[in-house]
């Protein structure tokens, strides 16, 4: 499968990762579009949260409890915005389900 995401999930592309887990991953955006531009992933390639299953509520539950901690280690706590894109026509470019996890 050539998905960039799952070769960075192997580390066979290099990421600056901020958090880690057997589930998910986070690290910054190649691309910073503010000041603080972070990607939550799912281990799992999903490819969309048009894709999203029943048995993933475990998982994508999972990702939501980490988002804030993971706000707090990069100091966005108080102030932060979690966006996903799916499918082309809304912009989505990676087809491996993420969260952007952005400051204002
Ligand atoms: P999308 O438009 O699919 O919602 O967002 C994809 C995001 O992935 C973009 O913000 C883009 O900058 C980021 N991105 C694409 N390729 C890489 C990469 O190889 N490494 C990292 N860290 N980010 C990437
Ligand atoms: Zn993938």
């Amino acid at each position: 499968m050539d998905c960039i995401f799952c070769k960075i999930i192997e580390g066979a592309v290099p990421s600056k990762k901020v958090y880690e887990d057997d589930k998910i991953l986070a690290f910054h955006d190649i691309a910073p579009k503010s000041p603080t531009h972070v990607l939550v992933i799912p281990k799992k390639h999903i490819v969309s949260a048009a894709d999203v299953k029943p048995e993933d509520a475990e998982l994508l539950g999972h990702i939501w409890t980490m988002i804030p901690k993971i706000a707090e280690t990069l100091g966005v706590k108080d102030s932060f915005r979690v966006l996903t894109n799916s499918g082309e026509g809304s912009g989505q470019v990676v087809f491996h389900l993420h969260y952007h996890l952005q400051s204002p």
